[in-house]
């Protein structure tokens, strides 16, 4: 198989939404008229971002989840994305289930495929995604003003649990490490929250490197500090009592990673709206702390005391 011949069969379908999709030097995007188009990419690799071993639908999955999440988290309607792919061979049966995974995901966000390019290589997945937002209403993380709840969504440390798992540091039972390994591997992107949150957080990011640490960028950005209560972080009790100690739970929770849920702030006048939002993302959305005037991190028990910690967001050159 050639590589016109990969593209065409596991790659190229009629565009529908946009003028010009795959098969032409350029692609051309619809936006609808007066809004702002919104741009991000992210890059996965072998042995960095997913093991050799992990099935490629799921990767083809994970490949597009972890763009989405980033248009979620600024409240961005996902458009197109581009696939920059280089591959050790032209492998029907690893570019069947891979293609298939990124196009069922595609299919569910209406974010078509108009463009890529495809290399002999190590194995390498880079997806630039392309979406639309009113000028003025993009969520960023420079928004978070003092007295702000902070919320995030869905459950927090699955991911890592499972990668813990996988190294064997930890042992989970059958039904909870697959659990949290359908979460590592084939996250849920918050589209639909982020968008319902549009004119009512006040900032926002996904948790792609760790919660203490993403939410640094918020705090760094918008100039504040934090408390967070331990006690009301969701996803602690992932793992049946017992079988992961709490320390490395709280870990996986506020250093893991890979969680891809929304991290927000909003005024305590918007909680109703805030929880109109999570109805409308169709996911929990959990208050897990307050925005503070005095730069720095908190994370206080539920007696109010300090818990000591050094979380720090993950950092590929430190
Ligand atoms: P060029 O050489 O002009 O850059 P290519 O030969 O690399 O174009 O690609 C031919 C067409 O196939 C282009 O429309 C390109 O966007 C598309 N394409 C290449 N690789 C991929 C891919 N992995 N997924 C989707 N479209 C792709
Ligand atoms: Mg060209």
């Amino acid at each position: 198989m050639g590589e016109f011949e990969l593209i065409d069969r596991y790659f190229k379908r009629p565009a529908r939404r946009h003028p010009l999709g795959v098969g032409d030097d350029c692609a051309l995007l619809g936006l609808a008229p007066g809004m702002q188009l919104a741009v991000s990419c992210d890059m996965l690799v072998e042995g960095r971002h997913f093991l050799a071993t992990v099935d490629p639908r799921k990767l083809g999955h994970k490949s597009l989840a972890v763009n989405l999440s980033d248009l979620a988290a600024c409240g961005v309607e996902p458009l197109a994305f581009v696939l920059a792919l280089a591959l050790p061979q032209a492998d029907d049966a690893w570019l069947e289930p891979f293609s298939r995974g990124l196009l069922a995901l595609a299919d569910q966000h209406g974010c078509e495929l108009v463009g890529g390019d495809t290399t002999r290589g190590p194995l390498n997945i880079c997806v630039t995604v392309f979406g639309q937002v009113p000028p003025g209403q993009a969520l960023l993380r420079s928004g978070a003003r003092e007295g702000d709840d902070i919320y995030v969504s869905g459950t927090l440390g699955d991911a890592r649990l499972a990668l813990e798992a996988f190294r064997g540091t930890v042992s989970l039972s059958g039904e909870v490490f697959d659990a949290t390994r359908a979460r590592l591997e084939t996250p849920t992107p918050r589209v639909a929250l982020g968008l319902a949150l549009r004119g009512v957080a006040s900032a926002a990011i996904d948790v792609s490197d760790g919660l203490a640490g993403d939410l640094g960028h918020i705090l760094d950005q918008s100039r504040v500090g934090a408390r967070l209560e331990v006690d009301l972080l969701p996803g602690l009790m992932a793992a049946p009592t017992g079988a992961v100690p709490h320390e490395r739970r709280l870990e996986c929770v506020l250093a893991g990673g890979d969680d891809y849920e929304l991290l927000f702030t909003a005024a305590p006048a918007q909680a109703g709206a805030v929880a109109a939002a999570a109805a409308a993302g169709g996911v929990a959305v959990t208050r897990i702390g307050r925005i503070e005037a005095e730069p720095g991190l908190r994370i206080v028990d539920g007696g109010g005391r300090p818990v000591p910690h050094r979380y720090a967001s993950f950092d590929h050159f430190a």
